[in-house]
Parts: structure tokens; sequence; C-alpha cells
């Protein structure tokens, strides 16, 4: 079994390779492979990413089939049926990782930023649900210096709602939080940059790694 932290140094691994354009061959399935895992997978982390088309897991980390347990939806934001995903994932195969990947300019924090700006009423209620998500970890930070501060806005914005996100695992669910009091699973967020494809990974990761 890996631990979190070699999952967490070949996530990390992966992107430096996405970075700098030398790939690992092995991340294109050949039929062997295929037969492989048609025969079982054993994937070594969660990813929890938004839907946005410019980030797609996989590829910022350089993984190929069976390697990662991806979740996406706009604005990594954390339902119900994301937590259960997550359950699921840790639960079943034993993964010793989750990653909430947001990424900068995300649509979702613009959109929630502008509804907070003014509110539209004809939005539908299946959209508001995303930005409703977004809104409580966006909406103190109009009250501070960043509101004059546009882009430096946004930016805050994606973290903040990252960091909701991976709080909201960590503790919105009996079967995380024991995995996570016995060190068998650790919770990281972190930010993709759409401009320079480097994943920061700002939260949540211990101090000794
Ligand atoms: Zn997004």
């Amino acid at each position: 079994m890996m631990s979190s932290r070699e999952a967490f140094e070949r996530l990390r691994a992966g992107n430096g390779r996405f970075v700098s354009v030398v790939l690992d061959p092995a991340a294109i399935l050949d039929a062997e492979q295929r037969a492989r895992l048609a025969a079982g997978q054993e994937p070594f982390a969660i990813v929890l990413g938004c839907s946005d088309s410019r980030v797609p897991a996989e590829l910022v980390f350089d993984q190929g089939f069976g390697g990662l347990f991806v979740i996406r939806v706009a604005g990594n934001v954390v339902a119900p049926s994301q937590v259960g995903s997550v359950e699921f994932a840790a639960a079943r195969f034993g993964m010793p990782l989750v990653v909430v990947l947001g990424h900068s300019q995300c649509g979702a924090i613009l959109a929630t930023l502008e509804e907070l700006r003014q509110p539209a009423p004809d939005q539908s209620p299946n959209l508001r649900s995303i930005v409703g998500r977004i809104r409580p970890s966006v909406q103190p930070l109009l009250k501070t210096d960043l509101a004059g501060k546009p882009d430096a806005l946004v930016g805050a914005a994606v973290r903040a709602n990252i960091r909701a996100s991976a709080a909201h695992l960590r503790t919105g669910s009996e079967i995380l939080e024991r995995l996570v009091a016995a060190e068998k699973l650790a919770v990281i967020g972190a930010e993709y940059s759409l401009e320079t494809g480097v994943v920061d990974f700002f939260d949540g990761v211990p101090e000794a790694w």
C-alpha cells in the first residue's frame, strides 16, 4: 500500500513532467495493459477537480489509465454525491490521497463573484446550487481590500473555494474523518495555473513533506 506522501510525490513528479513536456510513454495504453486493467484497478490518488476543459487531471499529472480516480464538477464544489464518490474510492481502493484541484480563472468562481455583485433573478436552481456552495467562502472577501482589486480578488476567491472544499472533505464525512485521523488519508488543496501548467499544492500539505 502506497503512503499518502508517496502518492503526493508521484503527482508532483507527474506535474513536473507535464510542465517540462517530458511525458511518461507508459501513460499510453497498449493491449496488454488494457487487458490487465480490465481485470482490476489500483488507483493511487483521488482528484476532485473542476470540469473546465483546460484542466484534465490525468494530463496535468501525466498519469495514464488506472492511476487516478477523478471526480470533476464545475467549481470543484463538494456536494453529497462528491463526498460519496470520495468515500467510495477511499474505502474501496484504500487510496491514501485526495487532491482538490481548482484552477486560475475558474468560470464558476467568476460566476459567483458576478452573482454577488448583481444577483440574476432568473438563474436556474441547478446552477444556483453550485454558486450557493462557492458563495460562503467567497463572500467575506468582498469586505476586504481585495474588493477593489479584481484580479487579486479572483485569485483569492479560487483559493478560498479550494480550501473550503478540502475542509469539507476532511470534516464532512465520518468515514473520511476517521481515515484522516488514522493518517491513512491526506486531503490536500491545490491550484492549477492555466498560464504555466504548474500545480501549486498550497493547502493541507504536512510540513515534513
Ligand atoms: Zn473551473
